[in-house]
């Protein structure tokens, strides 16, 4: 029986990046992935086809509306197929590459489901079902990451009614799409779709687009979003979905006025992720699932099973990758008998859409809730020299700080960039920086980052530029 010093089951951004930098640590490791491609979702149905659809949809958007303002003029045809082949060759690069890693730092692969037959043998089943290899391991990490949630009564069928996936290749866009949740998945797919031409109607639970987020964003986004054309009915509760035999979709909800119905032409369904551990045998193994379906561990990302061990989207914290990479990093060193480590107070959200959006950090609701006195800095693109040259005015910086210390406690960011402005805030916050040290760097002159430190100099009642 092949024996590893650590078994990984799965192969995204958490389990891939695992495995590697356990080889870099001499670990004898193995990895076990059911799919015949490696980068689980982030890069074969998440993160990387989305940014590229995000892309191709913007430069199309613009160059149909934007463009004249730059005095350019053009008509832009859309061709579906090459904007979706060009995601799809940034996809097989990509996944192709950590084929490649692996090969590079030793990470022996098995393709397969991993089956727990007890805590320390793992069986690698074909898809048949049948065992093709039992691998022995002293550490096991499941890094099997999520799934598309679906709800009761809107049955997927993949055509009509259908999770992110589908959404990342469909052949052509729908006259009226109609997105079930308004968070992150819901936002960036809405955006792809009407920029290419859909009507888009987004239904929400909550009475505000991405529900986590801090207040000044949530309704600035709203209003960006509406104005580009995105509908919300907000605060309703989706009952169910039929199809017609014409291939339309009605979908009935309950709102405020009673029960209400709105007829299209596709339905996304974009409620969430469940954690995937069905099929992994985790009873065999004693393995202890908390009361969202999700793999308990504690912060040494031990499960209640002797040395097995969890990470990722499989485990508590927001299913974002850079999160299931750092556990993933974590995750190696601890096995290796290093200190490893997770700040998770300090963990960057993006959403690509256009505004951009990002913050870290605490919101200002969570730090009146928690008593802590804050002061707020504010700073609009809108008097920003770049922006303008960008044409990108829409959104602004706001930086939230200990009243006390001056400890920079949470930033957000809606506009041009932000997930890029972001990562000097992460880092800021990582070393404890105050907003003086940010309004006192020199920030390169015209950039998008002055409007971070015109934030920061606002913070100290000291904004330049406003
Ligand atoms: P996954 O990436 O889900 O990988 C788990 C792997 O395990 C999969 O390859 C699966 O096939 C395999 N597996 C499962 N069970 C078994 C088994 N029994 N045996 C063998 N293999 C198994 N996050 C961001 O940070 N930024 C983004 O921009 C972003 N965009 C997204 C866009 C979309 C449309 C979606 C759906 C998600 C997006 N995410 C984004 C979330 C991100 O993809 C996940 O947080 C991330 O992939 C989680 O990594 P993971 O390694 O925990 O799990
Ligand atoms: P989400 O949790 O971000 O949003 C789901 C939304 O659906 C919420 O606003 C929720 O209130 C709403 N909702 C839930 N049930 C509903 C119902 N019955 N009717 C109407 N609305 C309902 O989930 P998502 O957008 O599906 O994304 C899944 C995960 O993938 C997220 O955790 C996210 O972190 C990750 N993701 C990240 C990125 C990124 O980092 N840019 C992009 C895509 C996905």
């Amino acid at each position: 029986m092949p024996s590893f010093d650590v078994v990984i089951i799965g192969a995204g951004p958490g389990g891939y990046v695992c495995a590697i930098r356990c080889a870099q640590l001499g670990l004898k490791v193995a990895c076990i992935e059911r799919s015949p491609t490696l980068g689980g979702t982030c890069l074969n149905v998440g993160c990387i086809p989305s940014k590229a659809l995000l892309e191709s949809s913007e430069l199309y958007h613009r160059a149909g509306g934007e463009f004249a303002k730059h005095g350019i003029v053009v008509k832009p045809t859309l061709d579906l197929p090459t904007l979706l082949a060009r995601k799809d060759k940034i996809v097989h690069t990509l996944t192709r590459g950590v084929d490649g890693l692996f090969k590079k730092n030793g990470v022996e692969r098995f393709e397969g489901r991993g089956h727990f037959k007890n805590s320390r043998e793992i069986e690698v089943l074909d898809s048949n079902g049948r065992v093709s290899h039992v691998l022995e391991a002293s550490s096991v990490v499941v890094a099997t990451g999520s799934s598309v949630a679906t709800l009761r009564n809107l049955p997927m069928d993949g055509k009509h009614i259908f999770g992110s996936t589908e959404a990342l290749s469909l052949a052509e866009p729908p006259n009226h799409l109609i997105i079930i949740g308004a968070g992150i998945i819901g936002l960036e797919m809405g955006s792809v779709w009407s920029r290419l031409g859909s009507k888009v109607t987004v239904l929400e639970f909550m009475d505000s687009v991405l529900p986590g987020a801090d207040l000044d964003i949530r309704k600035q986004a709203q209003r960006s979003f509406r104005k580009q054309g995105l509908r919300f009915k907000l605060g309703v509760k989706v009952q169910s979905a039929t199809v017609s035999e014409a291939g339309t979709v009605a979908v009935s909800y309950h709102d405020k006025k009673g029960e209400q119905s709105i007829e299209g032409d596709a339905v996304l369904v974009a409620v969430g992720r469940r954690p995937n551990t069905a099929g992994l045998g985790v009873e065999n193994a004693g393995i202890t699932l908390d009361g969202r379906g999700r793999i308990e561990v504690d912060d040494e990302f031990a499960t209640s099973a002797p040395n097995i061990y969890a990470i990722g989207d499989v485990v508590r914290g927001p299913m974002l990758a850079h999160k299931a990479e750092d556990e993933g990093v974590a995750m190696a060193e601890k096995l290796a008998g290093l200190p490893g480590h997770v700040n998770y107070s300090v963990i960057p959200s993006v959403v690509y859409t256009n505004p951009e959006i990002a913050w870290v950090g605490q919101t200002e609701d969570q730090l009146k809730e928690q008593g802590v006195k804050y002061t707020r800095g504010w700073f609009p693109f809108a008097a920003n020299g770049r922006a303008k040259a960008l044409e990108n005015t829409d959104g602004f910086v706001k930086l939230l700080a200990d009243a006390r210390t001056d400890r920079i406690l949470g930033v957000h960011i809606i506009g041009p960039v932000a997930g890029e402005l972001i990562g000097e805030m992460a880092l800021a916050m990582e070393f404890g920086a105050s907003s003086e040290d940010i309004a006192r760097t020199c920030h390169a002159h015209p950039t998008l980052s002055e409007v971070v430190r015109e934030a920061a100099l606002d913070a100290g009642g000291r904004v330049l530029h406003i």
